[in-house]
């Protein structure tokens, strides 16, 4: 019985057995980001749109085409989240965070939207965790936000999974470079793409991404960043490499690395798996030292990351067996319907996972549901009071001491 009605283009459900996998996955970042101070935060779904043109950058794809905009009853201008950043530092500043001691650590879960094509790994309403440092210029503080995603790949098991690293100097350093780039990308303007050469004032950066072969051909020649890092920005690069050498992280420098956000600063890092093929991403992030203070606040430094969750599932593509339920109670006389609802209460409380009958099944009925739902044993409740307790196993079934239900029920677990 198939309804007229899908979920929108992009979109998707989690149905139960995804859900588990999905579970499993958000249990081992909640005890990872727990385990490293990172209190979770939650913000809006949605946002002022000037949030996101500043936050995110007018010149980023996400800003110029892959927004979900709209029109609030009183004629504000709305946006659903692309991201957790921009957000997460106007929360920053709202609730003068930085009155806090610093660095404030936070880490976050939930759905983002992007109007993007859809493809494998690439959805219009997404799931995205990560974590935020906010405060601290160090690159400790760099090093650290890397290795809680490396944490949670290598403990999740993600396969093929490699760390990119690069860094893009600091405001500075990363304004003049952009003069160099542009003037090397205009100087070859005939063998762009039109997409990379219309944008090559806005967002030069793009092009190290470009998948055409004559925008690539101009890129491999291209002035990088991290061969022009000097002074401090140079020390803090290095710096985050010892530290992710001591840590016994490896990683590839790459200096064609860029990032989908306008605001990165220093420190960039992508984890690639080369499972999913051209959604390789799984997660990604860097240091954003100019962002409050583009957003009003006072020139504070941060760094952080943010994980595709889908991306990351494909990747682990594992089913997570259904746990099964301890018990099932079973009436073999429809006047033991009562006891049986109290029983199975009684169970619960106790800790045990444990249903009843709720469609007025025969017995024979209700055996066959046991064994569809996967019950180790089920407890038949006859009509003189007494009780039959079946091991769903070994198919063995015994009396049960009425006085003790409870017990029995317990001592034929592990
Ligand atoms: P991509 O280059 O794949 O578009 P991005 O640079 O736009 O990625 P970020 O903005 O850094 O990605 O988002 C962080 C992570 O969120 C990505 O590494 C990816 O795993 C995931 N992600 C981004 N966009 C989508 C999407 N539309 N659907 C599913 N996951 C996504
Ligand atoms: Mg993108």
């Amino acid at each position: 019985m198939a309804s007229k009605f899908q979920a929108p283009r992009g979109t998707f459900d989690v149905l139960p057995e995804a859900a588990r996998a999905r579970a499993r996955l958000e249990r081992a970042a909640a005890e990872i980001f727990a385990r490293a101070g990172y209190e979770t935060i939650a913000t809006p779904a949605f946002e002022d749109t000037a949030l996101f043109e500043r936050g995110v950058g007018q010149s980023t794809d996400i800003v110029r085409k892959e927004m979900f905009t709209f029109e609030d009853k009183g004629g504000r201008s709305l946006t659903l989240r692309p991201e957790g950043t921009a957000s997460i530092c106007r929360a920053y500043l709202e609730h003068g965070m930085h009155k806090l001691a610093q660095p404030v650590k936070l880490s976050y879960l939930g759905p983002f939207f992007r109007h993007e094509r859809p493809q494998a790994g690439r959805y219009r309403q997404f799931h995205q965790l990560g974590a935020e440092c906010i405060g601290s210029d160090s690159p400790l503080a760099d090093a650290e936000v890397i290795m809680l995603l490396s944490d949670l790949l290598s403990e999740l098991g993600v396969p093929g999974v490699e760390l990119r690293l690069g860094s893009l100097g600091s405001l500075e350093a990363r304004r003049a470079y952009l003069e160099d780039l542009k003037a090397h990308l205009h100087a070859h303007e005939g063998e762009l793409s039109k997409d990379v050469r219309e944008r090559i004032d806005i967002n030069p950066l793009r092009a190290f991404d470009a998948d055409d072969e004559g925008t690539q051909g101009v890129m491999a020649s291209a002035p990088t960043i991290v061969e022009r890092l000097e002074g401090e920005d140079a020390e803090h690069f290095q710096e985050v490499r010892s530290l992710l050498d001591a840590a016994g992280i490896s990683y590839a420098v790459d200096s064609t690395l860029v990032r989908g956000l306008d605001y990165y600063t220093r420190t960039i890092f992508s984890f690639v798996c080369d499972q999913l093929g051209a959604q390789s991403e799984v997660g990604g992030g860097g240091r954003y030292d100019g962002l409050i203070e583009q957003l009003g606040g006072a020139p504070t430094p941060a760094v952080g990351f943010a994980a595709g969750i889908e991306r990351i599932l494909l990747a682990l593509d594992e089913a997570v067996p259904a746990a099964g339920r301890d018990a099932f109670l079973a009436v073999a006389d429809p006047g033991q319907r009562r006891r049986a609802m109290a029983l199975v209460v009684e169970l619960r409380h106790a800790g045990i996972s444990a249903e009843v009958d709720l469609a007025e099944r025969s017995l024979k009925g209700q055996l066959k549901h046991a064994d569809r739902i996967g019950a180790r044993q089920v407890l038949i409740l006859e009509a003189d009071g007494s009780a039959q307790l079946r091991d769903m196993e070994t198919g063995e079934q015994r009396t049960a001491d009425t006085g003790k239900l409870l017990e029995e029920m317990t001592g034929g677990e592990p």
